[in-house]
């Protein structure tokens, strides 16, 4: 639950005393409830309007929840699955962060001082991933490592495939050309290594992005296909592995996952950009990094990103950086992985719906009744105050069938499934 209105009275209407009785306005409420499930009643019309103008000055992001509750109050918003976090990790955080900032009252020092420069928090994240620390790259986020290092080292062009997180094409320079590997939902959005080599030695790119599990499908390419994939692509000039979602990929038994950050040592043209964003649920605080060889580290370092990160992510990292925020985490991580199998799971079985195979924390559901994805989407949000995604904005999926849904704890996962089922079940 991330905002929470007082109950409304029902006595006023933007603050305009109606006098007349709550049971009056009740009956009122009910009338337009069973009106509701026919049609849209004119509030909700308005109240979508307002969201799709929303949505559109976000481009192809989606406004936070936090905007949106602050643009639109009327909307009470009881789940965020649209952002793709782990509840569990956030509350993890929170605990440390009020019992060894808050509570000690150290926050202002957080807030006051400059944090480290980028070069020391490297150092010590280099500590517990194991890594030679010059080939750490700290960033504000990994939004801003990607625009980094594609305007750094990424000229001629680039290979992303579609469906894809927006940023690895909108974010290169405008004499870059974008290239494209369509993954098909005949296929489950499945990657096609073989495929794929062949494209790029047709095109010839000098960057190409593998985002694994990728945004928005949630496919997955396992680790051993990944390796034989880095070696076929030794010549290309930029190798890019987004791992933002990594935690929770698992292979085999234990819920282990691997990273492919180690070797970069041994392949200069690789660079693995992760965002701390997601598994961690602390995208507020904005922190990420990217692994590189050293001296794509030091090119960016010469150009700014001095004390690009915060007082709050360098705590973060810190606390990222400790075996007991480790022990513990591990434990919110297995935790969520086990009940959002279940969430997709249930979501499965609801008609009208398919669930595409993920491997991520979030699904790609296509929809094959009456409503469009953005009518779901509006309908869930305004009646239901969950807030979810469509992906008509997503290049390379068809516009008004697709929609994208986050795991969350528990009882907001059953809150999402009654409410799908309601709706459309
Ligand atoms: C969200 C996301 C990012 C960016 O995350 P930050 O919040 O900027 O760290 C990067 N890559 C992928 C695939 C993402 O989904």
């Amino acid at each position: 639950v991330i905002v929470q209105r007082p109950r409304d009275n029902g006595l006023k209407f933007k603050g305009f005393d109606l006098g007349v009785s709550a049971r009056w306005l009740q009956e009122q409420r009910k009338k337009s409830l069973a009106r509701a499930r026919v049609g849209l009643n004119p509030r909700e019309a308005a109240l979508i309007e307002r969201i799709k103008r929303l949505k559109k000055e976000s481009g192809t992001h989606s406004p936070s929840a936090w905007t949106l509750a602050q643009r639109i109050p009327e909307l009470r918003l009881k789940v965020d699955a649209c952002f793709l976090s782990n509840p569990y990790a956030t509350q993890l955080f929170l605990m440390h962060f009020h019992r060894e900032v808050v509570r000690p009252r150290k926050l202002r020092a957080l807030l006051e001082l400059y944090p480290s420069q980028n070069r020391v928090i490297a150092a010590k994240l280099g500590r517990v991933l194991e890594l030679n620390p010059e080939s750490i790259f700290v960033g504000n986020g990994a939004a801003e490592i990607i625009q980094a290092i594609l305007h750094r080292f990424t000229h001629e062009k680039i290979l992303v495939n579609l469906p894809t997180f927006s940023p690895y094409y909108e974010f290169t320079r405008p004499d870059t050309q974008a290239v494209y590997n369509v993954l098909r939902k005949e296929d489950n959005f499945c990657f096609n290594p073989d495929a794929y080599l062949d494209l790029v030695r047709r095109e010839r790119p000098d960057t190409v992005v593998l985002i694994n599990p990728n945004n928005p499908d949630g496919g997955y390419i396992p680790y051993v296909v990944m390796r034989g994939l880095l070696e076929e692509l030794r010549s290309v000039k930029n190798v890019i592995v987004d791992e933002s979602f990594i935690h929770f990929a698992c292979e085999g038994n234990g819920y282990l996952y691997r990273s492919l950050a180690d070797q970069v040592g041994r392949l200069p043209n690789l660079t693995v950009v992760k965002s701390m964003s997601k598994d961690f649920g602390v995208a507020g605080i904005r922190a990420g990094y990217a692994v590189m060889a050293p001296d794509r580290v030091r090119t960016l370092l010469d150009n700014g990103f001095l004390w690009n990160s915060s007082g709050l992510a360098e705590y973060f990292f810190d606390l990222y950086s400790r075996p007991d925020f480790q022990a513990q985490y591990e434990r919110e991580r297995i935790r969520f992985i086990r009940n959002s199998r279940r969430f997709f799971a249930a979501l499965a079985k609801i008609d009208g719906l398919h669930i595409y195979p993920t491997h991520a924390n979030f699904a790609l559901a296509e929809l094959s009744g009456g409503l469009s994805a953005d009518e779901l989407v509006c309908r869930l949000l305004i009646r239901r105050g969950i807030y979810t995604r469509t992906c008509d904005d997503k290049k390379g999926l068809e516009a008004g069938k697709f929609v994208r849904i986050a795991a969350r704890n528990r009882p907001e996962n059953a809150y999402i499934i009654r409410s799908l089922r309601r709706m459309i079940g």
